[in-house]
């Protein structure tokens, strides 16, 4: 039986901790012989944390990814798959496009238009894409259009709408769209 100066420091109490673990399942890790970050990397990955100490799997999530984080032994960085936001799933069957894709091209897997075709709030234009090819606006989600024209209407420059609509909440977009009810 490991003794308590082999155990997880306080630090490394605490982090579990803060990452949703309760006492009980930070002395049942400790038990089964986890002395530190290095013993988790052993465990490997959250299934198994989860079944081991009986964890919630989000905490064992964020326990495992606490553990692998930073110096883990991943993959080496050219093999690490950047998922930026630019990545375009096709609306109609959900294929990833390729690297070289470009708005406005068809979908490889089912031949539709990938992207779904928006119409700009701003000059009225449609195309695929993030802006628009008739005056460079960014396009709002569909949903927003009238927003985003209602917007245009009350003053407020092309460029800051996109952002504006971005940073509402809920609350602020239900007044606007009592004024975009009201024209
Ligand atoms: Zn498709
Ligand atoms: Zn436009």
């Amino acid at each position: 039986m490991a003794d308590g100066a082999q155990g997880l420091t306080v630090l490394e109490k605490s982090i579990l901790i803060s990452k949703g673990m309760s006492e009980q399942e930070v002395g049942r890790l400790m038990e089964m012989g986890v002395r530190g970050k290095e013993d988790l990397k052993v465990i490997g990955d959250a299934g198994t944390l989860a079944e081991l100490v009986g964890l919630r799997p989000e905490v064992a999530g964020r326990v495992m990814s606490w553990a692998l984080g930073g110096a883990a032994p991943g993959p080496s960085p050219d093999k690490i798959v950047v998922q930026s936001g630019d990545v375009v799933l096709c609306v109609h069957c959900g294929t990833k496009q390729p690297k070289d894709y470009k708005s406005g091209d068809l979908c490889g897997a089912c031949g539709k238009q990938a992207e779904p075709i928006m119409a700009c709030y701003w000059c009225g234009a449609t195309g695929p894409g993030k802006f628009c090819r008739q005056c460079g606006a960014t396009f709002v989600p569909t949903a927003e259009l009238e927003l985003g024209i209602l917007l245009k209407r009350e003053g407020v420059p092309k460029d800051e709408i996109p952002e504006k609509l971005r940073r509402m909440d809920q609350a602020e977009k239900d007044v606007l769209w009592g004024r975009a009810r009201r024209y």
